[in-house]
């Protein structure tokens, strides 16, 4: 059974990552998404579960998904789903020194796991989680970059956190 993992931050998951996710799964037979947490970096703005929930509603079509979430080394994530392929997205060249040093780097701690790159669908090449949440932060569109049904939740979590921060301001 070939199964991938797709690793990321998804805060919150975009359409250019559905891209992916929907791709990779007439690749391989299992895709593990997860959503992976580093508390030395991690400054995201949905929660854990949040992000896992959205990524859930947003591949509740696609039959061979699976989502979760990990924090630690991705190299133990994998040998602990028997996952031997790591599946990331490419967008533009800014990715890839990066992902290459990444790629190079996982392949030094364990021979036998594969990174497979999947150029982004160039419709969603300038997408990323940062424009979205800025965006809808500060209330602007963001149909088209998000999966529809999950527009809502990101409006509804981000009203919360505003209304958090001026009670917060005030008191
Ligand atoms: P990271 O894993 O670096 O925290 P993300 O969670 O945003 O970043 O992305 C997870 C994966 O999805 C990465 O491989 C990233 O390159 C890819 N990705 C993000 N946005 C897009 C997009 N618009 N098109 C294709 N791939 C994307």
């Amino acid at each position: 059974m070939r199964k991938a993992v797709c690793p990321g931050s998804f805060d919150p998951v975009t359409l250019g990552h559905l891209d992916i996710f929907e791709r990779a799964s007439l690749m391989f037979d299992e895709v593990i998404i997860s959503v992976f947490v580093n508390p030395t970096k991690d400054k995201a703005m949905f929660t854990m579960k949040e992000r896992v929930n959205m990524i859930k509603k947003a591949t509740a079509h696609i039959p061979n998904v699976k989502v979760t979430s990990f924090s630690g080394l991705l190299n133990d994530f994998c040998k602990q789903q028997g996952a031997n392929f790591i599946i990331r997205g490419l967008r533009a060249f800014s990715d890839f020194e990066y992902e290459f040093q990444r790629a190079l780097l996982i392949k030094k701690i364990n021979k036998d796991l594969e990174t497979v790159f999947i150029m982004t669908n160039a419709q969603y090449s300038y997408l990323s989680s940062s424009s979205v949440r800025e965006l809808a932060y500060f209330d602007g569109q963001i149909a088209g970059l998000v999966p529809a049904c999950i527009e809502e939740d990101i409006k509804n979590i981000l009203a919360k956190i505003k209304a958090k921060k001026i009670t917060k301001e005030k008191g």
